[in-house]
């Protein structure tokens, strides 16, 4: 029987908007297939060692949030952190933790909030707040084009931009996205995946959550085959219809 284990970072802290969602659609669908789960959560004075996770989450939060957890990160977490994303551990961050692993996060007030460093990525606080519904699509995943689109809800006033070496996770068909100009939404390099979407992200699309599921189970069984597939119906049905309103 296969099995994976989560590692939920400051749950307590980086949870916007729902985001422990995303633990929460991962997990079901891999009961519903039989694979056995774990989560773990890590916050501040924790220990956190990587090799002990299959996948890594870390959520939204404020600046506030975002700049208390910093101390926590310098003193040991940031450098794991960076490990795990290089030895290609399957990493989901979202809004605010998607900020945090990047290089610097300048917010609008100016004060300029240290991040881990892991991705080729920054920040700059816009004065405007980045709200709404987001819909955008990623290529790379399954089924037919309607399916290549992901919805979710942004609210960040941080404008990130990507570096070389780090791919948008995909382009922004509404809403705004990563900055709001250059069309782009969320990152990935290596197995590390990050979003502006909260809502949260997972739940309302399963076929990201089976991308994320299938690259942790190749990491941890060479010889894993494929997910079987599941009655998807009511989830198509949730997503579709949002698809549907905010592009009408
Ligand atoms: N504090 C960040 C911003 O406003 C992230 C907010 C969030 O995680 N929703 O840009």
């Amino acid at each position: 029987m296969y099995e994976l284990t989560i590692c939920h970072l400051y749950p307590d802290l980086m949870n916007l908007y729902g985001d422990r969602g995303n633990i929460i659609a991962l997990s079901r669908r891999c009961h519903w297939r039989d694979i056995d789960v774990k989560v773990v959560k890590v916050s501040i004075n924790d220990e956190f060692q990587y090799e002990d996770y299959d996948i890594i989450f870390l959520g939204g939060g404020q600046d506030y949030e975002q700049s208390i957890i910093k101390d926590d990160l310098a003193k040991g977490k940031a450098q794991r952190i960076i490990e795990a994303v290089e030895a290609g551990k399957v990493f989901l961050g979202i809004c605010g933790g998607f900020q945090l692993l990047g290089k610097y996060y300048k917010t609008h007030t100016g004060s300029e909030i240290e991040c881990i460093g892991a991705l080729d990525i920054w920040t700059h606080g816009g004065e405007t707040r980045l709200i709404g519904n987001l819909v955008f699509s990623c290529d790379f995943l399954k089924g037919d084009e309607n399916q290549k689109l992901v919805v979710g809800f942004e609210n960040h006033s941080g404008k990130t931009y990507l570096g070389e070496g780090v791919k948008p996770l995909g382009k922004v068909v509404k809403g705004f996205g990563n900055n709001g100009e250059d069309g782009f939404e969320g990152a990935i390099y290596k197995n590390t995946y990050c979003s502006y979407s909260h809502g949260s992200l997972l739940p309302k699309n399963p076929a990201l959550t089976d991308h994320l599921i299938t690259l942790a189970l190749l990491n941890k069984y060479p010889d894993f085959t494929g997910l079987s597939p599941l009655d998807d119906n009511f989830e198509k049905l949730a997503h579709d219809s949002m698809v549907k309103k905010l592009l009408s």
